[in-house]
């Protein structure tokens, strides 16, 4: 059974290759992070090397070996396989690393069928291992697979892409994720209700948030910083602005998560202001939704989401991350005089 919820088509797709024995040598999954490229490409490795008549059976000793990450012919490639240089992680996939996945993909099988590579995070394959791995792709060994993962495929040099067989993978519906959560993970219905919105599509982060708590504590702390620099002078929001570009210097993606979450806010501030409010992602917010919605007018509301994209791409394009933000902070619409109703 293919363990991967919500990506029938890419499954039947497989599936079908499989039964006809049509298999490309590479492939491409698409999909954003947490969506199940992982899942979809270890339960293709199964398929590949089950010892059971209807592959993959999930129980037979292959299949158990390749979930638990111990089979000999199954090989993950990344940037968190990389050896760590001077005790911090690699920025890039290197030649060594793809020239070693070479070498191991000339050797038949050691105890399985097929040989399978998966390449996660291929965008960050440097310019020289990508061209490296252009080589075996174009000539690809028998009895070999290799899977590369990415969440941007713009991001890899178009020569990798033509010669991979692509798999756009897709959100996933929230009830899907709501009812996995529940029946497969025993997450309560209220908390895999608001997982499935909180997710966006992404089973694989609804699951580690139901793991660990951390995910969620680190939410709240985001909203109610959101909701106290909404409340604050200028001195505090650009005090803020800074923190947040310095954070830019050292981690991009924290400051895009960042905001991106606030994007999420202000559109429930805009779907709670029309009376939407059971499309709202911040489900457990809805009573201070609701009560900044009646002190923000549409228009400002609006406005400001347009803003929040614009830093997004203007950081993205290498702007200054503190003028960007400041410029945020400044846009950012005043609170009108009320009463502040806070969480909890
Ligand atoms: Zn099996």
């Amino acid at each position: 059974m293919w363990q991967v919820v919500g990506q029938n088509r890419a499954v039947s797709l497989l599936q079908i290759s499989l039964a006809k024995g049509t298999l490309a040598h590479a492939y491409l999954f698409i999909g954003p992070q947490h969506v199940g490229k992982m899942t979809l490409a270890l339960n293709l490795a199964q398929a590949l090397n089950c010892e059971a008549a209807e592959p993959p059976c999930g129980v037979c000793s292959s299949c158990q070996k390749i979930a638990s990450a111990k089979h000999a012919d199954v090989q993950v490639i990344g940037l968190a396989s990389a050896d760590l240089t001077e005790g911090k992680p690699r920025a890039e996939i290197s030649i060594d690393q793809i020239r070693e996945a070479q070498h191991s993909a000339n050797l038949p099988p050691f105890e399985g069928k097929y040989k399978i590579f998966i390449i996660d995070g291929a965008e960050f394959l440097s310019h020289e291992a990508a061209n490296c791995l252009l080589k075996t792709l174009e000539e690809p060994p028998e009895r070999v697979v290799f899977v590369l993962l990415t969440t941007n495929a713009r991001l890899l040099p178009a020569t990798v892409v033509s010669r991979c067989q692509r798999l756009d993978l897709s959100l996933i519906a929230a009830s899907e994720v709501e009812t996995t959560l529940n029946t497969r993970w025993g997450v309560a219905f209220d908390k895999a209700k608001l997982l499935a919105r909180l997710c966006h599509g992404c089973l694989g982060w609804a699951i580690q948030a139901a793991l660990d708590d951390g995910l969620l504590q680190q939410r709240a702390e985001r909203l109610e910083k959101l909701l106290d620099i909404m409340g604050a002078g200028y001195e505090e929001r650009f005090a803020y602005a800074a923190k947040l570009a310095e954070q830019f210097s050292q981690n991009r993606g924290r400051v895009q998560e960042v905001l991106d979450l606030w994007l999420d806010w202000w559109r429930d501030l805009m779907l709670t202001k029309v009376g939407c409010c059971d499309m709202i992602t911040n489900a457990d917010y809805a009573a201070t939704l609701t009560d900044w919605a009646r002190s923000l007018s549409l228009t400002e509301i609006r406005l400001f989401m347009a803003d929040i994209q614009a830093v997004g791409e203007q950081l993205r394009q290498n702007a200054s991350p503190r003028l960007a933000l400041e410029v945020l902070m400044l846009n950012m619409p005043k609170r009108k005089e009320g009463v502040l109703v806070k969480h909890g």
